[in-house]
């Protein structure tokens, strides 16, 4: 049996014009221990849903005023009766009716004359469907707050873990730097090489830090400082950083603005330190003697920012994961590289706070092409 479906009274709200109809009703589903709410008008019926919030409602099509249809369609456009099963009663003819009932939300259809097994069966199984629905987004919504929780636990133990190894780093390197200046160590070549691996360590190391905890601080921070930029000056303000290092590396770095001047909203520091990342990536990936170029464009209701190397490439079986933290390219040429491998995530976050998308064209031995489009409001 599955009369006890629910702990507290299973009530079921009987809507038809005709009083004969509703009898018969009362009469089978009282047998069934139901609380029985019955209405003869639409109007009517929307009210005393939103008094009872009944379990289902059983609903008759054709009535004067407000149809079945009507009440159905405005059910399910009510935040707090949007769930109740309802289920039409229709004539045996009715086929397009029944059709109509359906896209109008109902979720099954009884015909009249009614049959009392029917009936009931009906009743039942929307009941137990719609409570374990329930059941469902219940335990939907209890994993959904689990897993946020955890991965704000999780967010919040390596962010402070990742904080409290700044403090030592910075003694180490102090440490390291006064040995390297001490004159004992200065004449012990193999002495002197190994406070420089641990410079070099320390640096790895700092990078880590300082890229784990931008990312963390990004995916927290999620409101942009949005103000209207020229984007033609935009591009053009790729920082010096960039080209003393780009010189460093003897690698040819052009800007080529867009043709067009426009103006986009954005948050300019966090857009520059997205374009800047990808820059500097293409001058690490790119042999001495290449090129990088960053090229601005302006599109109907979008820019781009491309941003071009005839680096080292990339494979593409990397490139499904290329943007998730941690991910390296593998081979021996990428891997000379230093690198943290959150780079492009921390790019990806930036560009995707401004509901912009980032792509890459790409090809192992022959360079890269990183595309960064943003809508311009
Ligand atoms: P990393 O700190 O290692 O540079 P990123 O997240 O910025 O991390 O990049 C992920 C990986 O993608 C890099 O390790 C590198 O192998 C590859 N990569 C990124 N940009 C380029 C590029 N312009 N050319 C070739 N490989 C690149």
């Amino acid at each position: 049996m599955l009369v006890d479906l629910l702990e507290h009274p299973i009530s079921v709200l009987v809507v038809d014009d005709n009083e004969m109809n509703i009898d018969l009703l009362i009469n089978m589903l009282e047998r069934y221990d139901y609380d029985v709410y019955t209405a003869t008008r639409g109007d009517e019926a929307l009210k005393i849903a939103h008094e009872v919030i009944p379990d289902i409602v059983l609903l008759d099509i054709t009535m004067p005023g407000m149809s079945g249809y009507d009440v159905c369609r405005t059910m399910k456009q009510t935040e707090i009766l949007a769930e109740i099963p309802v289920i039409f009663i229709s004539a045996l003819d009715e086929t397009e009716s029944i059709v109509e009932g359906f896209e109008a939300g109902a979720v099954d259809y009884i015909t009249k004359p009614f049959k009392y097994r029917e009936v009931i069966a009906r009743v039942q199984t929307q009941l137990t469907l719609a409570r374990q629905q329930r059941e469902i987004q219940a335990l939907h919504q209890h994993e959904k707050e689990r897993y946020e929780s955890m991965d704000e636990l999780r967010a919040q133990f390596i962010g402070s873990a990742t904080h409290d190894l700044k403090n030592p780093l910075f003694v180490i390197s102090g440490y390291a730097d006064m040995l390297e200046l001490s004159p004992k160590i200065q004449e012990d070549e193999s002495t002197l090489s190994f406070v420089h691996s641990i410079q070099r360590g320390v640096i790895k190391m700092r990078d880590l830090v300082h890229d784990i905890l931008d990312l963390l601080q990004l995916e927290t921070e999620v409101t942009l400082e949005k103000v209207p930029v020229d984007f033609t000056k935009f591009i053009k303000h790729v920082s010096k950083d960039m080209h003393i290092y780009a010189k460093e590396k003897n690698i040819n770095l052009v800007i080529y603005p867009p043709d067009e001047d426009t103006i986009i909203h954005v948050d300019p520091q966090r857009l520059m330190r997205a374009v800047e990342n990808l820059v500097s990536n293409a001058i690490k990936y790119t042999p001495e003697g290449g090129q990088v170029e960053v090229v601005g464009k302006v599109g109907y209701s979008s820019v781009v920012i491309d941003v071009v190397d005839n680096g080292l490439g990339i494979p593409q079986d990397a490139l499904p994961t290329l943007f998730q933290p941690f991910q390296r390219v593998n081979t021996e040429e990428h891997m000379q590289q230093d690198g943290t491998g959150l780079g492009l995530s921390i790019v990806k976050t930036l560009v995707e706070q401004h509901q912009g998308t980032i792509e890459v064209d790409t090809k192992l031995g022959e360079g890269s092409c990183f595309k960064i489009v943003l809508p311009i409001q």
